[in-house]
């Protein structure tokens, strides 16, 4: 009994091992419950890509070496700064492998960013079946492209042949061993990982035979990142310079998200900008209209949003300047991400630049980490 290793996660430790009727079973991955599927291989299907816009060079040539790689069985790590249009260069190996009759996963940490990336693939693949599957959302489990939470891919063991995921260094996925083993057990063919903060164990991963490491260090419109201002003031004066600049960016018709540590701040910052600036709103994880916010914003209808971590990813606008309030905090904020956060200005090429205001009673090693690694990524232009 002490040999036993569990199938799902890989957990050998007997800490984590409990009885049943005198057979061991596995604690540790015990809440990943429900159907799962068996690998079935498709029909090769023509699945032509409908992009808005060109890639970059430096996109082109990164995508087709992924294509290559794929070819050969090796796996890829992608390594762009933030803004650089790492999905779109994932698009041309996601095309070939349904064209070979392959299966194909996109898998990511965080159920908001698997419900944006679904709207822009059913838009960039109008022919093929996507499918979205995240905790709740599970009825349909198969389709061309499958795009999940990493939470989901206990349900397809040895299953993809092409398995994408981005924003490997992003909670919950990093560092969590047991998604981490349901990540390898998912795998039958090869994956593209793609990061723009990738950490120290895997970029040594990389390193090994048969795994290649690309690198993307312009953004796709060579625009530089802004970078970010420090403001050091104590915490009770955060709320009335975020009123203040609020009032000019309405004046220059900007729109603005204002960064919290916490769901408590963030409503209470709002109670109380909301009293001096009106046309904004609020979201954060536990907000239950929040995709709607999320679209009145769209729509122009609000022009500042207070927000928790849950628009620090993935989310793009046009014409956006970001404030962070308490970015000294490191328990919440850490370099990586402050970057991504940063990375939030300035992404549509006919708008680039914006502010990007870090708020601290300090300046924190992440905050300067992350205003050096900007400044770094700017260099490569
Ligand atoms: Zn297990």
């Amino acid at each position: 009994m002490e040999n036993f290793i569990c199938e799902r996660c890989g957990n050998r430790d007997p800490r984590y091992i409990g009885f049943k009727n005198g057979k061991p079973y596995c604690r540790r991955c015990i809440s990943f419950q429900g159907e799962s599927v068996s690998y079935e291989k498709p029909l090769p299907k023509r699945a032509p890509l409908n992009l808005h816009y060109g890639l970059s060079q430096d996109q082109a040539r990164l995508s087709e070496k992924i294509v290559s790689n794929f070819k050969n069985g090796i796996d890829t790590l992608v390594y762009a700064v933030c803004g650089a249009g790492k999905t779109e260069i994932s698009y041309a190996v996601i095309s070939y492998a349904i064209s070979q009759g392959m299966t194909v996963g996109f898998a990511l940490p965080r159920r908001d960013v698997v419900i944006e990336l679904f709207y822009r693939l059913k838009e960039s693949f109008p022919e093929n079946k996507v499918v979205a599957v995240f905790g709740q959302h599970t009825s349909v489990l198969k389709g061309d492209i499958i795009i999940l939470t990493t939470h989901q891919l206990f349900r397809y063991p040895n299953y993809f042949d092409l398995l994408v995921m981005d924003e490997i260094d992003a909670f919950p996925f990093k560092d969590n061993p047991v998604l981490i083993a349901m990540y390898r057990r998912a795998m039958r063919g090869s994956c593209v990982l793609m990061s723009a903060t990738p950490s120290e164990n895997v970029i040594q991963e990389f390193k090994k035979p048969d795994h290649e490491i690309l690198e993307l260090r312009t953004r796709f419109h060579h625009q530089e990142i802004p970078l970010p201002q420090t403001k050091i003031m104590p915490s009770f004066l955060q709320p009335l310079f975020v009123v203040a600049k609020l009032l000019h960016y309405k004046k220059e018709g900007k729109c603005c998200f204002v960064f919290t540590p916490s769901i408590e701040e963030c409503e209470m910052l709002y109670r109380f900008v909301s009293c001096f600036v009106k046309g904004g709103s609020f979201v954060h994880s536990k907000k239950e209209n929040r995709q709607e916010t999320i679209g009145i914003f769209k729509k122009k209808g609000y022009f500042y949003l207070i927000t928790t971590s849950v628009l620090e990813r993935g989310v793009t606008f046009k014409n956006l300047q970001v404030m962070v309030t308490h970015a000294d905090r490191e328990s919440i904020y850490s370099s990586s991400a402050l970057i991504q956060i940063a990375g939030r200005v300035g992404r549509k090429s006919d708008a680039p630049g914006g502010d990007v205001i870090f708020l601290g009673e300090v300046e924190s090693k992440a905050m300067k980490d992350a205003h050096d690694e900007i400044q770094f990524c700017n260099t490569f232009l």
